[in-house]
């Protein structure tokens, strides 16, 4: 019997909320990152071959077609783990901007993860999957559930949270690919603005949108600004044609804007449109 093939959406996230603790002794920063799902998704198409091999294959974007490759990792650490003898065949439909902040690596990884584990028959449950995906990057493990949560340690601990009030989001992204070690590198741990990540949770909680629009702040923000004006550019120009909320979502460079109506989404998606080519409307997934 011919072997079914295994396919698997794999959305872009947001940060609302990004802070930075401290750096620890293992070199990775402690976070604390309020972070939720977009309807923009990568799919993942996973084929099982014979031989025993892992092949990879990307519909678009400059991403690495080998062990680079987050989702060739999630294939190879289950294969290994797991004593798998037959292989599989990725394939990714790439929609979500590569180094854009919208861990697009990462839920291709977390997507592989999940067909992986219906293909082979391993019967994780998600946390496992999400245990397991945290030693393939920090953001793997909440990449795993999906829908909002807050995520602590250096991203792999996770606490899933109710959906944000229901809202429109405008991602922006200018022609430029973003280190996210490099933001790091210079970030000055010791004197940030730090974001109130507690008030955040509360105000999707309450599902009180101005509340979540007066509170987004991302603390690698400044350094990415810093580095790329193009990237401050788009977020003046996006407060200025009035988007309700304004946000460099993780190390950047793409920025997002919230908007409660619809017919302003539009306006600032025309507005936006006429300096950066990568402008997408799209909505909170939230759950
Ligand atoms: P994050 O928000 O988690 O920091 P990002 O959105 O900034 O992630 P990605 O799109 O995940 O960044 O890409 C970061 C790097 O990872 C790229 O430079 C790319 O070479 C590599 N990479 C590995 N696998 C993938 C993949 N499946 N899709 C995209 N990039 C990948």
């Amino acid at each position: 019997m011919e072997k079914r093939k295994v396919s698997v959406k794999a959305p872009a996230k947001i940060n609302l909320s990004l802070d930075v603790l401290s750096k620890r002794p293992d070199g990775y920063h402690e976070v604390e990152m309020v972070m939720t799902t977009v309807d923009l998704a990568d799919r993942i198409e996973l084929t099982p071959l014979e031989e025993n091999k892992i092949t990879i294959e990307s519909s678009g974007g400059f991403v690495p077609l080998d062990g680079r490759n987050l989702a060739y990792q999630a294939a190879l650490l289950l294969k290994e783990e797991f004593h798998i003898k037959e292989g599989v065949h990725i394939h990714i439909s790439k929609h979500i901007p590569v180094a854009a902040g919208l861990a697009g690596g990462s839920s291709d990884a977390a997507a592989a993860l999940k067909g992986l584990n219906e293909m082979w028959g391993l019967n994780l449950s998600l946390d496992e999957l999400a245990e397991r995906g945290a030693k393939i990057g920090s953001d793997v493990s909440f990449c795993v559930y999906g829908g909002t949560a807050l995520a602590t340690g250096r991203g792999e601990f996770i606490q899933l949270l109710n959906a944000p009030p229901p809202c429109w989001v405008l991602l922006a992204k200018p022609p430029i690919g973003v280190s996210t070690a490099e933001v790091y590198r210079n970030l000055k741990v010791d004197n940030l603005e730090h974001p109130d990540t507690a008030a955040m949770v509360d105000a999707i909680k309450q599902k009180d949108f101005s509340k979540v629009c007066s509170q987004l702040g991302n603390v690698l923000e400044s350094v990415t600004l810093n580095m790329y004006p193009e990237v401050r550019q788009i977020k003046e120009q996006m407060i200025r044609l009035g988007a309700d909320g304004v946000l460099m979502s993780g190390s950047g460079p793409t920025v997002f804007g919230l908007f409660q109506h619809e017919s302003r989404v539009q306006r600032v998606y025309n507005g936006l449109r006429g300096f950066c080519n990568e402008v997408y409307a799209v909505r909170i997934l939230g759950e």
